[in-house]
């Protein structure tokens, strides 16, 4: 942190402020009440694993089958679903955020796994950044929170650019730290990932309809267990593309 700050950087971040004040913010059309479609966006993917751990899978397959899981529920609730990916491929940032931005009426839900250094931190988190998503966030964390032995990281603002740059309500999802030894292993097991599904399934739709409409529909069993890359460097722990 620079503590100190010289008159021409003084001068330099009043203009930077002034730059920022003029920029039109990104308008936010609040539909956590009305929207018809989910975004669904499986973060990571193709070239870009996201984390990479000892314990866990590798981020993009267990980011892909919560997707895929979360998917098929809101159908079964009778909403509309978009995928920004079905399968292991890389989608670059920019194009998710076309991908939610051409909906209409929509809402847009990022899953991803988290990653620490540190193996004992575990637990949820769910990001936002306009205002207008803040329910939703919490919504999800709270049904998360239902989850046995769940840890509350809590509800954060963050500047990742699928949330920054969204037209729609926009929150990304973290589900737990690959990094941790019981989590990790937690996010191997296809009934966990339902589990995840499901829980994030019903705050969506708590969110929407209010609570009591939801209906869980029975598990499905795995399609696609994750499988270790086969790029052979065995470790690529990148976690910047959300
Ligand atoms: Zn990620």
């Amino acid at each position: 942190m620079l503590r100190v700050i010289s008159p021409v950087l003084a001068i330099g971040s009043l203009i930077l402020l002034g730059a920022c004040a003029t920029t039109p913010k990104t308008a936010v059309k609040n539909t956590t009440k009305t929207f018809d479609t989910v975004v669904v966006d499986a973060g990571h993917g193709g070239k870009d694993n996201g984390a990479y751990r000892r314990y866990g899978p590798p981020e993009k397959m267990a980011t892909l089958d919560v997707a895929q899981r979360l998917e098929r529920k809101l159908r079964e609730s009778q909403v509309k679903t978009v995928m920004t990916r079905s399968s292991d491929v890389f989608i670059p940032l920019n194009d998710r955020v076309s991908i939610e931005n051409a909906q209409k009426k929509a809402i847009f839900v990022s899953i991803h796994f988290n990653d620490s250094r540190r193996r004992g931190i575990h637990g949820f988190e769910t990001y936002y950044h306009s205002s207008a998503s803040f329910d939703l966030a919490n919504q999800i964390q709270g049904k998360l929170m239902t989850i046995p032995h769940s840890a509350n990281r809590g509800v954060h603002t963050a500047n990742f650019r699928v949330l920054r740059l969204a037209t729609c309500p926009a929150v990304l999802v973290e589900c737990g730290f690959l990094s941790n030894r019981a989590e990790g292993n937690q996010a191997r097991d296809w009934e966990y990932r339902e589990l995840l599904a499901d829980r994030i399934a019903n705050a969506i739709v708590d969110q929407r309809y209010g609570p009591g409409v939801y209906r869980g529909s029975a598990q499905v069993a795995a399609q696609s267990q994750p499988q270790p890359t086969s790029n052979g460097t065995g470790v690529t722990p990148t976690s910047s593309q959300r």
